[in-house]
């Protein structure tokens, strides 16, 4: 009944997690409605109360702009495929993809930076529409708002490299990039607890120094992106103007941010792909 988007053992431990937290709120709340049309991976456990309707009555009609009318028009998604994980290159520079060598019907959702904004809804989104999201945060927003990210997390989101300084990389010396990269990552695994295995140079700028350097600093790779969100709006960078299999979807901590996560879900829905998440792909070993 309810459409999965991965089947990883971390994800359903996470989601489960989340899951349980979610239950905790409705014990001790009028008892939100879980809806139907919610992105989850982890089947619902035996209710010990009656199981909400999951049609809404007329009279809870959510009102627009609310987090509840956010969720209710997240599209329902195909079940996603068990990750098959993307094969990585043994050489001494990380791989650098506008979109993930993959073919299985999945799209992945990124948000850039973390210093500009932060809805606070964004947070519950995430967590109740259970939407697979990385974050390319800058390490010194990081620092500055580590409980929003951290919160992010616990709803499922993964914490990437950004930067420092969100300078453009290319064409720098190889050890100022690395300064940059390692710096970010070494400061993120200190906030979070998890060191960086993804790394996005601001702007999309790179060069060959850049790849060495983000291999050199545990990246296992780089990401640019197929499309952009901003506002709600999906940019295409191709004249098809579809989602394809892999591809990465860029959108940044701004005030539209609900807007933008609605927009790109859309997006992936209508080209009959489900949201993944980048890390399941790109796993460790
Ligand atoms: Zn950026």
């Amino acid at each position: 009944m309810f459409p999965g988007v991965s089947a990883t053992p971390s994800r359903r431990i996470r989601f489960g997690t989340a899951l349980l937290a979610l239950l905790a709120l409705s014990a001790c709340t009028a008892g939100p409605t879980f809806h139907a049309r919610r992105i989850t991976t982890t089947p619902l456990p035996a209710p010990s109360t009656p199981t909400p309707s999951l049609s809404p009555s007329p009279t809870a009609k959510p009102t627009p702009g609310s987090l509840a009318w956010y969720v209710s028009q997240v599209p329902t998604f195909p079940p996603a495929p068990p990750p098959q994980p993307v094969p990585l290159p043994a050489t001494g520079s990380a791989p650098f993809w506008h979109r993930l060598p993959t073919e299985q019907p999945v799209a992945f959702i990124t948000i850039d930076d973390g210093g500009l904004a932060r809805p606070p809804a964004v947070i519950d989104f995430i967590r109740e529409a259970r939407i697979p999201v990385t974050m390319f945060l800058n390490s010194p927003a990081a620092e500055e708002h580590t409980d929003y990210f951290r919160q992010i997390e616990a709803a499922g989101g993964v914490v990437e490299n950004h930067t420092i300084t969100h300078t453009s990389l290319s064409g720098r010396s190889y050890d100022f990039q690395k300064q940059e990269i390692c710096g970010a990552a070494d400061r993120l695994e200190t906030l979070f607890g998890k060191r960086p295995t993804l790394f996005r140079p601001p702007f999309g700028n790179r060069d060959a120094s850049t790849l060495r350097a983000a291999h050199d600093c545990g990246m296992r790779a780089v990401l640019h992106w197929s499309e952009t969100v901003h506002e709600g709006k999906v940019r295409y960078q191709t004249p098809e103007k579809v989602v394809r299999p892999g591809d990465v979807l860029l959108m940044h901590f701004r005030p539209a941010l609900m807007d933008d996560l609605l927009g790109a879900l859309k997006a992936i829905h209508r080209a009959g792909l489900t949201p993944a998440l980048l890390e399941d792909y790109i796993p460790l070993t």
